[in-house]
């Protein structure tokens, strides 16, 4: 008879293969804790020969799926749950170097894949392992090298620092603090130009810093008149042109910042010089940098008729922007997943 992989376990497979191939057909941040609290659980028959299988399983499939969690998913308790469950793993695995034959080919490699999903789910169970080793032409030392302490220790190590790492990056605070010598002119004043610059440098990934100092310094007060709707400006691109979303890290002083703004407002004006502007990320560049530096900068998409000061600075515009971000950053979290509080300021 052929060995097979149980029905479970292949459902398994293909849902983690899907996340993986970074193209889910199944809710991921629910597939990946799922996966996590199994690991976890499974550590509760540790010592046992289920428990080794699965101990070597779930570590291949942590690390499998470390970096979807990491990078995809802005999610505090997914990360969580991954740490406690590759700790619980590291605390099971001795300090014993690694003694497996030189002939057995060496440790697996390329585990942080679809492969690794396949390996994972088949390591888990006795028939799994069958199957695998079947279809992968494996057997005795280089089916035993998949149990190796020395290995599990490492896989399960830098996954629990690729996910630790993730935590500060998406839920710790971000320093921005370095920037002010960039954006800050000698004057004391914001130099909005040298924010456009920045945003425009989009292979530096510059939007999120720039949106996050944009944001800090609207919330600190330090904002003369004449540089209010720039920086407001700053921060509202640095949102719209950040389409991959940011986490809470970020999240939290944006929509604090959009927050002040406020929305109970009204004017008679048919029309606002930004909307006039928001075409592209060229033509909004251009019309920020004119406002600023006209000299530098002569061309601009906003008409003569629209440029006044007051039209830049009139509440309904400045409502509208706030507005059109917060949702920006609402979207962020429908994509990203998540816990709720996490992205509440
Ligand atoms: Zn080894
Ligand atoms: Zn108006």
């Amino acid at each position: 008879m052929t060995p097979e992989l149980p029905a479970d376990h292949r459902e398994l497979m293909i849902a983690l293969s899907g996340i993986v191939n970074d193209y889910p057909s199944v809710d991921p941040e629910e597939a990946l804790a799922a996966l996590a609290d199994e690991a976890a659980e499974a550590l509760g028959r540790h010592g046992t020969p289920q428990g080794r299988r699965e101990r070597t399983g779930y570590t291949i499939l942590l690390y499998a799926t470390c970096w979807y969690a990491s990078a995809r998913v802005y999610g505090k308790s997914l990360l969580t749950s991954y740490t406690e469950a590759l700790d619980g793993i590291l605390a099971t695995l001795g300090p014993d170097p690694c003694t497996c034959p030189a002939d057995g080919g060496g440790h697996p490699a390329h585990l942080d894949s679809e492969y690794g999903v396949e390996a994972g789910a088949s390591m888990l169970t006795e028939a799994g392992r069958a199957a695998f080793a079947e279809d992968r032409g494996l057997a005795g030392e280089a089916m035993a090298v998949f149990d190796c302490e020395a290995f599990l220790a490492e896989l399960a190590g830098r996954a629990a620092d690729r996910v630790r790492e993730a935590y500060r990056r998406n839920f710790g605070g971000i320093d921005v603090s370095h920037l002010d010598a960039r954006f800050v002119r000698d004057d004391g004043g914001v130099d909005v130009v040298a924010l456009q610059e920045a945003i425009r440098r989009t292979w530096e990934n510059n939007t999120g810093p720039v949106a996050l100092w944009s944001a800090r310094r609207w919330l600190s007060g330090q904002v003369r008149d004449d540089e209010r709707i720039g920086l407001f400006l700053c921060l509202w691109m640095g949102v719209a042109q950040t389409y991959a979303g940011l986490p809470p890290s970020y999240t939290r002083d944006l929509a604090a910042a959009l927050a002040t703004v406020d929305q109970d407002v009204t004017c008679e004006h048919p029309r606002h010089p930004w909307s006039t502007a928001t075409a592209n990320t060229r033509s909004r560049y251009l019309a920020v940098v004119h406002l600023y530096a006209p000299e530098d900068h002569p061309d601009t998409p906003v008409p003569a008729e629209l440029s006044s000061r007051e039209l830049w600075e009139c509440p309904v515009q400045y409502a509208e922007l706030a507005r059109t971000a917060l949702k920006d950053v609402q979207d962020w979290r429908v994509m990203r997943g998540g816990d709720e509080e996490d992205w509440e300021g």
